[in-house]
């Protein structure tokens, strides 16, 4: 069954007006969900505020056998719920199937780290007290999320506030609330207690989100979405000094050094471009390539491109399905013209089929370093590849941007890839990898790509409270 009504204290809540979600594959509607009013937006804070002084003082050890009792409903459910992922979201079976088993680590590990929250005691330097630390929860938490990884942004932000005794509001993307729906579906199954979890899907957006902010029982926001309204939501919280953890845009440098093994990059640059048909925030965007390998290099990546299969997601061998909207695949298609009509030479795909869908097929292109397209998110299927004269050079393109949430760094001597590492200003940094997303680790960005980090040891800090308390003995 799709879940597509709100959820707000334990109860589906059904409302008449409706919004169409589509499959961006064929244009067709999946089903319409219900639309929450300020009625139903007002209930959900309630919901979350009158759970919170409950839920706060449940056991660590309760708190995390819920958690751990969703992911295994998640992994036993988990061909269904990539079923829906690709059908809302446009990407294919097995990168939707990825992001299930992905997004279900989320719940395992904050089953984990429920009970690990740590405190300290000791004395102070002087000797006059003792320092007592203690972590509570911060209390209410709205929570954005985007539709690119529909399943895997939810679980990031709900399993540490769950480990952590916060409630929250959750606010999906319009284009795919149905897997957040069915996420929370699951939680209500493992025994969740009602008002802990609210899903609310008003539209627009900014209006609804305005007036959660203003309310004095929220006390914390973390958004995952684009740079542009990640600084409109810090603006709104600064008026009440709301915490906040902001997961923004990126354009990621993927660096291909002199030294390096020009297969493995290729393989690498494969899934660093084109998991989720390119559509992820740490997506690599911009390839910096050593001049004496990047003909190799552009030739053999033209040609591992040109064998991807793009199809409806859902599609036996489908490698590379529909962008979310035709309103987000025409961005990619005028970045791509854009970029060509700044002198970038196309060697592959580099215009939109013809059809139904929302689809663009796999691009190559190599551009000079003073091109457009480097400055933006591209966000689909194009790799866009620049020559550079050295390791040094391809440092300073790759920090020449606003965003700084990853890189990557492909080299054949270890020494060499960590110094380059070190220089860039990201949060993450991928060496000879194509992707390295892991609930274990911390994830974030430097400069505008966001604020705080998720996953980790650190998720869980974003929706807790530190408390010192003094003491004499
Ligand atoms: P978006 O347009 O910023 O939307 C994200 C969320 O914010 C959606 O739920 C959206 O709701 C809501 N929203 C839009 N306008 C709002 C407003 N004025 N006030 C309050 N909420 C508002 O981003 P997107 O297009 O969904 O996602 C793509 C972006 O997310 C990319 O930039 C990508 O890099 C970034 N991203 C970052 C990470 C990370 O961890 N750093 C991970 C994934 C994605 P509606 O859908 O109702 O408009």
């Amino acid at each position: 069954m799709i879940r597509s009504d709100l959820y707000i204290n334990g109860q589906w809540v059904s409302t008449t007006k409706r919004h169409p979600i589509h499959d961006p594959s064929d244009d067709s509607i999946i089903t319409e969900i219900s639309v929450a009013g300020d009625g139903e937006v007002d209930a959900a804070i309630d919901a979350a505020a009158n759970a919170f002084p409950i839920f706060a003082r449940m056991a660590p050890r309760a708190r995390g056998e819920i958690l751990r009792k969703a992911f295994e409903i998640m992994i036993s459910e988990a061909d269904e719920l990539a079923q829906l992922v690709s059908r809302e979201n446009g990407k294919v079976l097995a990168d939707a199937k990825g992001e299930i088993l992905y997004a279900a680590e989320f719940f395992r590990w904050f089953s984990e780290e429920a009970v690990r929250i740590n405190g300290e005691f000791r004395l102070s330097p002087s000797g006059d007290k003792r320092i007592l630390v203690t972590h509570q929860p911060i209390g209410v938490s709205l929570l954005i999320t985007p539709w690119n990884f529909p399943a895997a942004m939810a679980t990031r932000k709900i399993g540490p506030a769950i480990a952590a005794g916060c409630t929250v509001i959750v606010k999906p993307a319009m284009e795919t609330p149905l897997t957040t729906l069915a996420i929370v579906d699951i939680l209500e199954r493992a025994g969740l207690p009602a008002g802990v979890v609210n899903v609310i899907t008003p539209t627009p957006a900014g209006p609804a989100v305005s007036r959660i902010l203003a309310d004095p029982r929220v006390k914390n926001l973390s958004f995952t979405g684009s740079t542009q309204v990640g600084k409109l939501l810090l603006k709104q919280a600064a008026d009440r000094v709301i915490r906040t953890s902001m997961e923004l845009g990126g354009n990621a440098p993927f660096l291909v050094l002199d030294d390096a093994n020009i297969d493995e990059a290729v393989a690498g640059a494969m899934l660093a471009k084109l998991r989720n048909g390119g559509a992820a925030c740490t997506a690599a965007n911009r390839f910096y390539v050593s001049q004496k390998v990047a003909s190799e290099f552009t030739q053999k990546l033209t040609e591992a491109m040109a064998k991807i299969k793009m199809a409806p997601g859902l599609t036996e061998g489908a490698q590379l399905g529909a962008s979310v909207s035709i309103k987000e695949r025409d961005k990619i298609s005028e970045l791509v013209d854009s970029a060509v009509q700044q002198g970038g030479k196309v060697s592959l795909g580099g215009a939109k089929p013809s059809g139904a869908g929302a689809f663009y097929p796999a691009t190559v292109m190599t551009v000079d370093a003073d091109n457009d397209i480097l400055k933006e998110e591209i966000f689909g299927p194009v790799a866009v590849v620049v020559s550079v004269d050295s390791d040094e050079e391809a440092i300073r393109l790759a920090n020449d941007t606003a965003y700084g949430l990853i890189s990557y760094v492909y080299s054949g001597a270890l020494d060499r890839a960590i110094r380059v590492s070190e220089a860039m200003e990201s949060g993450m940094v991928a060496i000879n990898r194509g992707v390295i997303s892991d609930p274990a680790a911390p994830f974030g960005g430097y400069k505008e790509s966001g604020l705080g980090r998720e996953g980790g040891f650190d998720g869980i800090h974003e929706f807790l409270e530190k408390k010192f308390i003094g003491v004499t003995i």
